[in-house]
C-alpha cells in the first residue's frame, strides 16, 4: 500500500524520515471525494487544509488555468504587469474591509505573514518610530512555519522550545476565553492591555487570527475581543494585522471573519482558499495610511519582492475561484453545513472521552480529553471512508462548501463513531 520511494526519500509535513507515519497514495480527486490508488473513495473533510472550498477538479477553475496557460504561466512582476493581477486586485478590494487600499501578492500564507510583519516594522520606521519593531499576539495562534511567522505562533504548541534561542522574542497575551456565542468576560482584555501599556514603545503591531484560531487550537472567541483590541491598538499607536489565511472566503459564515466584529485592520493576510486550493498563493492587503507612510520615507519603497510575485496563473485561478464563490449561494451552503454539523456532532459531547464540541460556519470540532494516536485514528477514518486528519486533541472537519448532506452525514457519523472508540 505504501510507496517505497516515498517512504525512503520524501519528507511529509511534520514527519520523521526514519519512522514516518503512513501516507495514502492518491490517484485523483473529484468534487468532494479523494480517490486512492486502490480505488478507495474518501469523503473529504479537510478541504486540503482550508483550501478546496469548491471541491476538487472543478471545471471552471480547470478552464481558467488552461486559458491562462495558453497566454503565459508566469512573467516577472518587476517592471511588468498583467490582466490577471489587475482583475484579481479589483475583485479583492471590492470584498475586503473598506480600509484596505493596496495589495501585495505573495507566494504562500507564511510569506504573507512575513510580508505583513515587515510592512508593520517599515511603517513604524517611516513614521519616525524605529523602536517600535516588536510584535504582540495572543496565545494559541498559528501563523505559519517561516521564521517570523513561527515567532508569533503559540509558544507552547508552536516550535518555540525547539527553536527558542534563535527566535525573536514576542509578547504573548492569553487567548480570549470567552466563547464566540457565549457571554463576554471583560477580564479577557486585561493581559493584552497590560502588555500594551508597558511595552507599546517597542511594539509595531498586534497580529492575530480574527474569531477563529485555526491550527493553534481550533478555538472560536468572542467578537468583543477584536473591538476592544482595535481600540487599544489605536490608543497605543500599534498597527492591527488580521491573519485571515484560514478564515477567509466564507469559512466562518461571513466572507471574512472580521465582519463578525465589524473591526477593520490596518493590514490583512489572505491565502489558502484564495485559489480554491489549486495553487500556492497569498495576498497582503494594506490601508493607504500604511502604504503611503512607508513610501513617504527612506528608502521610499517597501522592501520585498518575491520571484513569483503576482504569478499570472495563480492570479487567474484566484479570480475564477473568487467569482465562483461570490456567484454561488455560499451563505446558504455554509449555513446548512453549520446546522447539520451542530445537530450531528452534538451526540459526541456526551462521550466520556470528549472535552468539548464546537461549530462555527463550515467548521466542526470535537476536542478530546487526550491527544489522539495519529496513525491508528487515521486508519480508522480511512476504513470509515472519510478523509479526516486530526492533530493533538482536536478531531475536526472543514469540508468543501459543495458537500451534500449525505456526504456530510458520512463525515459526522465517522467522527462521532471514532471519537466513541477512544
Ligand atoms: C495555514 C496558515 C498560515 C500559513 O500558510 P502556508 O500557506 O501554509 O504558509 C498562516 N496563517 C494561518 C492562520 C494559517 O491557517
Amino acid at each position: 500500500m505504501y510507496d517505497v520511494f516515498d517512504r525512503e526519500h520524501l519528507w511529509h509535513p511534520y514527519t520523521s524520515t526514519t519512522n514516518p507515519l503512513p501516507v495514502y497514495k492518491v490517484d485523483r480527486a473529484e468534487e468532494c471525494e479523494i480517490v486512492l490508488e486502490d480505488g478507495t473513495r474518501l469523503v473529504d473533510g479537510m478541504s486540503s487544509w482550508w483550501c478546496a472550498i469548491h471541491g476538487y477538479n472543478h471545471p471552471v477553475l480547470n478552464a481558467a488555468a488552461e486559458a491562462q496557460l495558453k497566454k503565459m504561466s508566469h512573467v516577472m512582476f518587476g517592471g511588468l504587469t498583467h490582466e490577471p493581477a489587475i482583475e484579481l486586485g479589483k475583485l479583492l478590494l471590492g470584498i475586503a474591509p473598506p480600509s484596505m487600499d493596496k495589495i501585495f501578492y505573495a507566494d504562500s500564507g507564511s510569506v504573507a505573514v512575513e510580508v505583513a510583519m515587515k510592512m508593520a516594522v517599515q511603517y513604524q520606521y517611516a513614521a519616525g518610530k524605529p523602536g517600535k519593531s516588536n510584535f504582540v499576539t495572543i496565545r494559541r495562534g498559528y501563523h505559519g512555519d517561516t521564521w517570523n511567522a513561527m515567532s508569533v505562533c503559540d509558544p507552547v504548541t508552536g516550535m518555540h522550545s525547539l527553536f527558542g534561542s534563535a527566535l525573536p522574542v514576542r509578547y504573548f497575551a492569553s487567548s480570549p476565553a470567552s466563547r464566540f456565542d457565549g457571554e463576554w468576560d471583560r477580564s479577557d482584555m486585561l493581559p493584552l492591555q497590560e502588555i500594551m501599556e508597558k511595552h507599546h514603545d517597542e511594539i509595531a503591531a498586534l497580529i492575530l487570527e480574527p474569531i477563529v484560531q485555526g491550527a493553534g487550537g481550533m478555538w472560536f472567541y468572542h467578537p468583543e475581543y477584536l473591538r476592544q483590541a482595535a481600540a487599544l491598538c489605536r490608543e497605543y499607536d500599534i498597527l492591527l494585522i488580521f491573519d485571515e489565511i484560514a478564515t477567509g472566503f466564507g469559512r466562518t459564515g461571513k466572507l471574512f471573519a472580521w465582519e463578525h466584529a465589524g473591526v477593520e485592520p490596518d493590514i490583512m493576510c489572505i491565502g489558502k482558499a484564495l485559489t480554491g486550493g489549486y495553487m500556492t498563493f497569498s495576498a497582503v492587503l494594506a490601508s493607504s495610511k500604511v502604504a503611503d507612510t512607508i513610501s513617504g520615507n527612506e528608502p521610499h519603497s517597501f522592501m520585498h519582492g518575491p520571484t513569483f510575485m503576482g504569478n499570472p496563473l495563480a492570479c487567474a485561478i484566484a479570480k475564477a475561484s473568487t467569482e465562483l464563490l461570490l456567484n454561488s449561494d455560499w451563505q446558504v451552503r455554509v449555513r446548512a453545513i453549520e446546522t447539520q454539523l451542530r445537530e450531528e456532532l452534538e451526540p459526541a459531547a456526551k462521550l466520556p472521552s470528549v472535552q468539548d464540541v464546537r461549530v462555527l460556519g463550515a467548521i466542526g470540532v470535537i476536542e478530546m480529553k487526550k491527544s489522539v494516536d495519529m496513525a491508528s485514528i487515521q486508519k480508522r477514518f480511512v476504513e470509515e471512508g472519510v478523509w479526516v486528519r486530526p492533530f493533538g486533541k482536536l478531531v475536526y472537519v472543514m469540508p468543501p462548501y459543495i458537500i451534500g448532506s449525505r456526504q456530510l452525514r458520512k463525515l459526522t457519523s465517522a467522527l462521532v463513531k471514532v471519537a466513541g472508540e477512544l
